[in-house]
């Protein structure tokens, strides 16, 4: 009769073991390059214990992945960028609304899905990047403008096929309407100095080299080429200050569908929206904290103050399909 207890007791603890080691861990599916996003669950680790165990990989993947696996996914967290793929990842269910006071009053509604599946932690302006030498920054305005005939021959823009452009597009349809908004990108493309770009860093070189005098990129690939180079002699503006305000996009996560771990995730999501987790995540990729009680490092703040358009991040997912044929109707390749 003892040795039966002691087993009975031997197998109950094992089996609470089991179940608290099972608590204490968060499984990510992440989209983010790995190094800036693994000193965030280092810390998360050294102040909770809970391990964060993440595989990286692009979003579509990641999302067809989640779908794939449904109710058996060891995932708890997918975190990806730009509103559109979060949007894209909402639409196709793998993500679970988390109501958070927490999160709610750190980051702004904007920059969060209306139904609570995802939050914004880091921010991105897509803005106006110019050559100092061939640009005087009184030229420039507004995002429309580079639409006007002085730029001609002198405009650099990336594909059509980044979500990036995608989600710019699709606010510029929130703001302008449809038919507005064709004829403003006709006339970028009319601009183009020069076929468009596959990536946002090329853009900038093209710029310094002379090979365009402005274009539209992210300001992080401005920060790491600015590292690399600090003779780069390109410079951000901020456009539409005396109207809607710049572009921003967010990098940002939500809790999975079908999350073994959903307490735990939404816990780590809290604790990613302050002010401790914010300037990590945030300066290690030279963005904005998305909680606006948190500075951006000083290297960010150089750049400039800017007023940021307010309309909802996740407008870049529900325009994304009009956004994507517009461009293409407008000949944006
Ligand atoms: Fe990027």
């Amino acid at each position: 009769m003892k040795a039966r207890n002691a087993l009975f007791a031997a197998f109950t603890l094992s089996t609470l073991a089991t179940a608290v080691q099972a608590a204490d861990e968060v499984v990510v599916y992440s989209a983010r390059i790995d190094e800036l996003i693994k000193p965030v669950f280092d810390a998360y680790t050294a102040k909770t214990g809970v391990k964060v165990k993440f595989i990286t990989d692009k979003e579509a993947p990641l999302i067809a992945r989640l779908k794939a696996e449904g109710a058996n996914t060891p995932a708890d967290m997918l975190i990806t960028v730009d509103a559109g793929n979060l949007w894209q990842a909402e639409q196709a269910g793998v993500l679970q609304p988390t109501e958070s006071e927490v999160i709610d009053a750190n980051i702004p509604a904007q920059y969060r899905s209306s139904t609570d599946s995802w939050t914004g932690l880091s921010l991105r302006a897509r803005t106006i990047f110019y050559s100092t030498e061939r640009v005087k920054p009184q030229e420039l305005s507004t995002y429309e403008a580079l639409a006007d005939k002085n730029w001609e021959g002198r405009l650099c823009l990336r594909t059509s096929k980044k979500v990036y452009n995608q989600s710019l597009t699709a606010t510029l349809i929130e703001a302008h309407g449809a038919e507005k908004t064709e004829e403003i990108i006709k006339g970028w493309v009319n601009n183009l100095a020069t076929d468009v770009f596959a990536d946002d860093t090329a853009l900038l070189q093209a710029i310094d080299a002379g090979q365009c005098d402005v274009g539209i990129t992210n300001t992080y690939y401005y920060g790491r080429l600015h590292k690399q180079n600090p003779a780069l002699k390109v410079k951000p503006f901020w456009p539409n200050q005396n109207d809607r305000g710049v572009h921003v996009n967010l990098a940002g996560a939500g809790v999975t569908q079908h999350a073994p771990h959903a307490e735990a995730a939404r816990k780590l999501l809290e604790w990613m929206t302050t002010a401790e987790a914010q300037s990590l995540f945030a300066d290690i990729n030279q963005e904005y904290p998305a909680n606006p009680a948190v500075q951006p490092s000083a290297e960010v703040a150089s750049w400039g103050a800017f007023k940021a358009d307010t309309v909802a991040t996740e407008v870049a997912g529900k325009r994304q399909a009009e956004a994507t044929m517009l461009m293409d109707r407008a000949g944006w390749q």
